[in-house]
């Protein structure tokens, strides 16, 4: 049964239980409709509702302004946390162009197409740069991203971490080390606020970053595997998105919060049309135009209402759940299902490595190795895959599961998203003790 598995896996990801119940009652009689959530339309008053109440949610947690100057949509999409890869470059591309547009407009007067032209095709070619942080392996495939949609030279790598660790992922450069280009220049800094894969958290928001909003600078980040799991302070970013199948659902809806003032610089096509020579690919597919899917209210197209409708009982219940402190309440709890696993990590150090650096260390992706024993033949400093496997199989005994690390870097991963129970972690705990007492 559900409450034997303890499951670490890390997307798609456990979801809680009730959640998970009401979701499969929805699928087939949604409400005592006769009609099940996935087989209604996508503008009906129910699928309408769903989609309010999972903004009227998500708002709340993150306290997040839907009216007024600094007001922010609430977007769902699909396409995953790749998709938004794509989406993020052409549009804060897109809107740095309009904003050179509307500059040299201003400057050179009405009429004067072909010189604004000419100018803003200059400015692109000397002047944008796209920033990357690039800290794992989730913001290096968004940075490759960038450089196959608008050309390698516009992307500015700020920071690649694997320089300062043996060209492995694990630290995070001191921020006197990145090199950010100029935010006037800048059409976006980029990063993953939690890398999935190498572990890597970013313990707060980078302080070169602070300020860069106000300063026409988009700061976007991907919160795929951190989503509603701390507090943030959502006028710091212009676009912040994450897939759902970590903290937040099921896979096939991303959620997307971005900056309302920002949507309004969206440029016309024919004008990014004329400019290609220089910025191929600018233009996103309709299906990944956040003006136009907020001018539809995220449904331009057909939105898969059943997935969001098990997002909106996840986020309704974490509202429920910590009340007054809102998503800092889910962080407490976060931070300490994740000391007490790390704990256990640093007590038995003699037998676990902790992969990424103290200070950087996921509070949702854990991600570690079993050191080689004492006199075997491995060479300092690499792995005893073997040992790795030992601890698997011990714990799946145990119905400790999906601990595996991600194939790209072997290892073990214990996903500690917010649906993982306390008792799910004080049972790895009990594991981790008992196997570095034993082995
Ligand atoms: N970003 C992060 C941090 C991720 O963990 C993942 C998926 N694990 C992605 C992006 C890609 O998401 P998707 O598979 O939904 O495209």
């Amino acid at each position: 049964s559900r409450e034997e598995i303890s499951y670490f896996g890390a997307g798609p990801a456990p979801l809680p239980t009730p959640v998970i119940e009401e979701s499969a009652k929805a699928l087939v009689n949604f409400e005592n409709t006769g009609l099940g959530l996935s087989e209604i339309s996508h503008r009906s008053p129910t699928a309408n509702k769903v989609l309010a109440d999972a903004k009227t949610a998500l708002s709340t947690l993150y306290d997040i302004a839907l009216e007024g100057d600094d007001a922010y949509e609430i977007l769902f999409m699909q396409g995953g946390g790749t998709g938004e890869f794509s989406a993020s470059v052409q549009s804060c591309v897109g809107w740095w162009v309009e904003r050179r547009r509307r500059k040299a407009v201003a400057e050179l007067g009405d009429g004067k197409e072909a010189e604004v032209l000419e100018r803003v095709r200059k400015e692109i070619k000397e002047q944008l740069k796209v920033d990357y942080l690039v800290t794992g392996s989730w913001s290096l495939k968004a940075s490759q991203e960038a450089a196959r949609l608008i050309g390698s030279k516009y992307v500015n790598v700020a920071v690649d971490a694997r320089k300062s660790n043996n060209g492995k992922f694990g630290v995070i450069p001191a921020e006197s080390e990145w090199k950010l280009s100029d935010s006037k220049n800048s059409a976006m800094a980029y990063w993953c606020d939690n890398e999935t894969v190498d572990g890597v958290e970013f313990p707060e928001f980078p302080e070169s970053l602070k300020g860069r909003a106000e300063d026409d600078g988009v700061v976007v980040a991907d919160m795929s595997s951190n989503f509603v799991s701390r507090k943030i302070n959502v006028r710091d970013y212009g676009i912040i998105f994450g897939g759902a199948q970590k903290n937040l659902g099921i896979a096939g809806i991303t959620v997307i919060i971005v900056k309302k003032s920002l949507l309004a610089l969206t440029p016309a096509p024919a004008f990014l049309q004329q400019l290609s020579d220089v910025l191929p690919s600018a233009i996103p597919p309709v299906v990944f135009d956040f003006a136009t899917i907020a001018k539809n209210n995220s449904l331009y197209n057909t939105l898969p209402i059943f997935n969001l409708y098990v997002a909106t009982l996840v986020l309704q219940s974490l509202v429920s759940t910590f009340g007054e402190k809102k998503v800092g309440g889910q962080e407490e709890l976060a931070n300490r299902k994740a000391q007490s696993i790390y704990d256990a990590l640093d007590k038995y150090s003699d037998i676990y490595h902790v992969v990424p650096d103290k200070s950087i260390r996921s509070r949702m992706n854990i991600c570690f190795r079993i050191k080689p024993k004492a006199g075997s033949e491995v060479e300092p400093g690499k792995w005893d895959e073997a040992r790795d496997k030992e601890f698997l199989a011990s714990a799946e005994k145990k119905n400790l599961m999906g601990l595996k690390g991600h194939r790209s870097v072997g290892g073990v991963r214990a996903s500690n998203y917010n649906a993982v129970s306390l008792n799910s972690a004080e049972k790895l705990v009990a594991h981790l003790v008992e196997f570095a007492r034993t082995s």
